[in-house]
């Protein structure tokens, strides 16, 4: 068992607040943090704090050094010998980019293809880092937006018209002619590569559009329109402003979830919420970003299949104190815990007994955590705790009167 201390991203979406907080640091941070990452990933291992003369290192170090113990026999021969999942707290202040991410086969042969081609591995314009797929999970902590899937085209039709712009007329056609996966991939292909002299026409006239329909009142898609006014300021030359049009507009309330499967196309707009996904920096970009887009990849790689919301939000099960997202990811199983430290309305404390690595990291109060050999570790919010295969029964207290944790581990089995 070892106390982990995260690692900040600063990228510049980020909050300057949420992060911060949450460690119990000085509000305003002075730079954007916009994740803080519990993991072995090698971009930014989790540092393990000292314990019992035992010196800090880093938790990619300490499972390389132990990786039967620390990761479990089933972990090492499935994951390559590696911690399959990274957890984060993400804090969104403005958009991220619009993107996907590959499935298994078409990382690995992306993956082949690009070290065939001799693209370095941190080429700029590589878009296979690794040869593995990428599903994500997302469970809101604060309200939550993002956009999600393509949405039913029959409605995006209605959207498209209540618009009224007359620049949008052939477009609108091309849904309204064809209204299914065949006709969004026409549409989204279509307005990805358009020239950017139109896009330079396009897009004021459809910020225009949602300006008048939002002025106008009452218009069943306000959410969205303001979501294509927000985009549009930030990146007014940029056709991810039109393929945010097709997306599904999704609201998480705290404790919701939403799984994203290969080949899902997602931006997460604004919010705090913990994210697990397998351990891959496999990400095609489709715009809202000033970083690396290749279009062609991107469209190899999308599901065009509309998603209703209830298709990306996973089942939950409640066992106990525990609240399991249940998604098909074989690399990790998420979930969230609420301990009551009065236990006059909850329990206050949760037994796992479950091998395989496990991290539980603290987002509200503070919990401790106990070993069946005895060890005691007191993880205060902004913190969490590893423990490894070796050492799978713990018994986790409340240590305050309210406290919530997260836990992260490797499904067993199905269904566990
Ligand atoms: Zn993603």
């Amino acid at each position: 068992m070892r106390t982990l201390e995260g690692v900040v991203r600063p990228y510049a979406w980020g909050s300057r607040t949420a992060i911060a907080s949450l460690r119990g640091k000085a509000v305003p941070s002075p730079h954007p943090e916009a994740e803080l990452w519990f993991g072995a990933h090698p971009a930014g291992p989790a540092i393990c704090l000292p314990t019992d003369g035992v010196p800090d290192t880093d938790l990619l170090s300490a499972i390389d050094a132990d990786r039967v113990g620390m990761l479990g026999e089933h972990t090492v021969e499935a994951f390559d010998g590696r911690l399959p999942f990274l957890m984060k707290v993400l804090a969104a202040e403005e958009p991220l980019s619009l993107q996907a991410h590959p499935s298994s086969e078409q990382a690995r042969e992306g993956f082949d293809r690009e070290n065939a081609q001799g693209l370095p591995f941190d080429a700029a314009d590589r878009n296979y880092r690794d040869p593995w797929h990428k599903p994500e999970l997302i469970v809101a902590i604060t309200d939550f937006e993002a956009l999600a899937g393509f949405r039913d085209p029959q409605t995006t039709v209605e959207l498209l018209r209540d618009l009224q712009v007359s620049e949008l007329d052939p477009y609108l056609g091309m849904l309204a002619g064809q209204p299914d996966s065949e006709g969004l991939r026409a549409l989204f292909t279509t307005w990805l590569t358009l020239p950017d002299a139109s896009i330079a026409t396009l897009v004021p006239a459809v910020l225009g559009g949602a300006v008048d329909l939002l002025g106008a009142g009452s218009s069943r898609f306000a959410a969205e329109l303001r979501t294509v006014l927000e985009l549009g300021e930030v990146y007014p030359r940029d056709p991810g402003v039109l393929a945010s049009l097709l997306l599904n507009r999704i609201h998480l309330e705290p404790g919701d979830g939403l799984y994203l499967p290969a080949g899902n196309l997602h931006a997460y707009l604004h919010g705090t919420g913990v994210e697990i996904m397998a351990n891959s920096d496999n990400v095609l970009r489709g715009g809202l970003t000033p970083k690396h887009i290749d279009v062609p990849e991107l469209l190899r790689v999308l599901d065009f299949t509309p998603a209703a919301v209830e298709d990306i939000t996973p089942p939950i099960r409640m066992v106990g104190a525990e609240r399991v997202y249940l998604t098909p990811a074989p690399e990790f199983r998420l979930s969230r815990v609420e301990l009551d430290g009065t236990g006059l309305v909850y329990a206050s404390s949760i037994c796992f007994d479950m091998p395989g690595p496990q991290i539980l990291a603290v987002l509200s109060g503070s919990v401790e955590v106990r070993s069946m050999g005895g060890v005691v570790t007191t993880v205060p919010a902004g913190q969490a705790v590893w423990i490894g295969d070796a050492e799978p029964d713990v018994v986790v207290h409340a240590a305050s009167s309210r406290a919530v944790f997260f836990r992260a581990r490797v499904p067993v089995g199905t269904g566990s």
